[in-house]
């Protein structure tokens, strides 16, 4: 079986965490220097009709009281560590789609802790005890139908959808709960009378070729609740990567541009996290009309400080609109060619010097050639992260020589 966990209102609920005098208010993180998007909303903001990838200035107009946070990635990257020693404690197929969603396959230990339904609550529990943060949570059979269970009673959701519950538990959904169906393709469905996933069924593997052409195949696939996609964990792909798959088709380049800004802060999080450096910067995106695109750039030197991979990203992004203007689907930030930092000789160690420098610049240290002084800077932010997160939040390969 397989275990969809997503965090509820991710960002906003880490900062109400800290600010609870902010839990009964509208609150939304995002628009930091340059990036005027909203990248969470609670559920207080969305009663407004705020969403995430609205610029801010819209989610102000529409909610006069909006509290707006900054971003403030180091708090999500720890409250994301923590989140995924729990899944460890039930399963190693941890497939993460980024800080605050995973898919679980539980096939394996199932039987260890009774049953999937009971993973999925200790799941739960766990995560609310060790991080005071909820999550809902989706249970089924693939990841398609798990996916659908864990958005279905969000916030705070628990869906177990049994095998022989699954076609039941699909019919009556609207055709838009298909992967893949965007409003163009909504629309086509609904030329046809076709509303929902049991009128998608009714449907023949003909007529739906020529309506679809090969996406076709693919709905009715998952409307019979056939979906063959692996959980596929990064210990076995040695790559990690983060995506988003967009409520409605963005055509907007600030959004994306923000979204690209986002996705990639959390890859190079959970590269230093792990203590990885990535050879090859990734980027993938899905068109309306489903078609996938991915394109990849070697760097120079292996790394994982976000700026220097936010910059391939960017190119990687922008070459690939130029050669079709169109809106997104899904976007998503990968790395691979991973290298653990641990596993470099000595010979790499002013590679490691150099990462040590890089990785102090994710906490906006000020610029100051005194090497001396840059250390005692590391030192102070390591120190307040470790006191504020628990040890080793921070911590260095190995010390300085000079
Ligand atoms: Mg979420």
């Amino acid at each position: 079986m397989i275990i969809h966990v997503d965090m509820d209102a991710f960002y906003a609920s880490v900062e109400i965490r800290e600010q609870p005098e902010l839990a009964a208010c509208p609150v939304v993180v995002g628009g930091r220097e340059g990036r005027g998007v909203v990248a969470a909303a609670n559920y207080n903001a969305r009663k407004f009709g705020v969403r995430s990838a609205m610029p801010i200035a819209e989610a102000k107009r529409r909610c006069k009281n909006l509290v707006c946070l900054p971003v403030r990635m180091p708090l999500y990257v720890a409250a994301s560590q923590k989140i995924n020693e729990v899944f460890y404690r039930y399963t190693p197929e941890i497939e993460p789609l980024s800080l605050d969603e995973a898919f679980l396959d539980v096939t394996a230990s199932e039987h260890l802790f009774k049953s999937a339904e009971n993973i999925g609550q200790m799941i739960k529990r766990d995560i609310l005890k060790e991080t005071g943060l909820v999550c809902s949570v989706g249970i089924a059979n693939n990841k398609y139908v798990a996916k659908i269970a864990s958005d279905i009673n969000k916030p705070n959701g628990f869906v177990y959808v049994s095998k022989d519950k699954q076609q039941p538990f699909l019919d009556p959904l609207p055709v838009s709960r298909l992967w893949g169906v965007g409003k163009v393709t909504q629309q086509k469905f609904s030329q046809y009378g076709i509303q929902t996933i049991a009128d998608v069924r009714r449907q023949s593997a003909v007529f739906m070729q020529s309506v679809f052409g090969n996406l076709g195949q693919h709905f009715l696939e998952l409307a019979n609740g056939r979906d063959g996609r692996r959980v596929s964990s990064e210990r076995k792909t040695k790559s990690i990567s983060h995506e988003t798959t967009f409520e409605q088709d963005v055509d907007d380049m600030r959004v994306l541009r923000a979204y690209l800004a986002d996705l990639c802060e959390q890859v190079a999080a959970r590269l230093r996290m792990k203590h990885y450096l990535a050879k090859t910067v990734n980027i993938k995106l899905r068109y309306p009309d489903f078609k996938t695109i991915t394109r990849a750039v070697t760097l120079d030197s292996p790394d994982n400080n976000t700026d220097i991979l936010l910059q391939q990203v960017v190119a990687l992004f922008s070459k690939a609109m130029q050669q079709n203007k169109s809106a997104i689907r899904l976007i998503g930030v990968g790395m691979s060619g991973l290298i653990k930092i641990n596993q470099l000789t000595e010979t790499n160690e002013a590679l490691q010097l150099n990462q040590q420098n890089k990785q102090a610049d994710m906490f906006e240290m000020q610029n100051d050639n005194s090497v001396l002084k840059k250390q005692k800077n590391i030192d102070k932010i390591a120190d307040a992260v470790n006191q504020r997160f628990g040890k080793k939040t921070v911590r260095r390969g190995r010390s300085y020589h000079k």
